[in-house]
């Protein structure tokens, strides 16, 4: 098959890799050159170290780079599925719809990876809206084995059963979530992960308290804070917005501190700084900001 990825950031760089390892052709899409020369660095190094584990070799590794190629110009993409995983903003997502509705044969299949987007939304600035479906990946995408597959209004039967071989020959478990603000996932997830934001801005707990109750008392794998950060804090944010007005339920208000860190650009792992340290590649805890009234306890003080 051939796939065309639209985004090569965390998300579209993971997706032309579980691609590529699946055998199909990629064209790896971004704004600009260094943001694929960015993903593919991020690809290669994947691979290296599955080689380094014994996982796979050399001559693999070769392959599945050859299957994947750079398209910085949109072009008519001769493509089965092509798959958006760019920045998750509804105007990006509708002009990319639109783009790719015109860049390919009008038989492909169009999925977005969105977080919360609606996909019917997305669909509907299509000429296809049957063929438009919502592919959500979990970050990092060579490890996480969930696929959530999400059906806009229109979308067919047939286009929900080409995703979801798709995504099982990827290796990835589908699951169907109807199309609503957050879909399962991240209507259950981002609320808790703000939470425990509120709970840093609010001063219960020390972003090492907050993450280690979550893990110790909770088992989770990962605590909220660090979650948050792997995740990307200015996409944390976009889908809470989102779910704040898909529902127009103040339960879903992003955190304050949360809008101040994506403001100071401080977006977590792929940053470099977020709630941890990132700039050694690895998960480090950071100096409190000098800023004296980042929280509310603080403020108070
Ligand atoms: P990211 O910031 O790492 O990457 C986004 C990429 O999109 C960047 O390389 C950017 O240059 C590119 N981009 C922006 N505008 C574009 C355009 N007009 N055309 C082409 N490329 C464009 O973000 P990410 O974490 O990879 O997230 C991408 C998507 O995947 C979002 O919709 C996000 O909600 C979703 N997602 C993210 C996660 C996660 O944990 N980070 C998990 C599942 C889904």
């Amino acid at each position: 098959m051939r796939i065309l990825v639209v985004g090569a950031g965390q998300m579209g760089a993971g997706i032309a890799q579980v691609a590529a390892q699946a055998g199909d052709e990629v064209l790896l899409h971004d704004v600009e050159q260094r943001f694929i020369d960015r993903g593919f660095r991020t690809i290669e190094k994947n691979l290296d170290r599955a080689v380094e584990k014994g996982r796979m070799s050399e001559e693999q590794r070769g392959k599945v780079l050859a299957h994947v190629d750079a398209r910085p110009r949109w072009d008519d993409f001769d493509v089965d599925v092509a798959i958006e995983a760019a920045t998750e903003n509804l105007e990006i997502k509708l002009d990319l719809f639109r783009r790719m509705d015109e860049n390919t044969p009008p038989t492909s299949v169009l999925a977005s990876n969105t977080s919360s987007i609606s996909i019917t939304r997305l669909g509907a600035v299509t000429s296809r809206a049957e063929r438009v479906i919502g592919m959500h990946f979990f970050n990092p995408v060579p490890v996480m084995r969930l696929v959530e597959l999400i059906r806009g209004l229109a979308t067919s039967q047939q286009t929900f059963e080409t995703a979801r071989e798709l995504a099982v020959r990827y290796g990835k478990t589908p699951v169907a979530a109807n199309d609503f603000p957050g879909f399962i996932s991240n209507r259950i997830l981002c609320p808790m992960l703000n939470e425990a934001v509120y709970a840093l801005y609010e001063g219960v707990g020390t972003v090492d308290a907050i993450d280690a109750v979550m893990k110790l008392g909770m088992n989770h794998p990962m605590g909220p804070l660090e979650l948050a950060d792997f995740v990307g804090l200015d996409t944390l944010l976009a889908i809470m917005d989102v779910l704040y007005e898909g529902y127009s339920d103040s339960k879903y208000r992003a955190c304050p501190l949360l809008r101040k860190y994506v403001a100071a650009g401080w977006l977590g792992r792929k940053s470099g700084r977020g709630f941890y340290d990132w700039s050694g590649g690895t998960i480090k805890a950071a100096a409190p900001p000098d800023g004296a009234t980042q929280t509310v306890a603080a403020a108070a003080r």
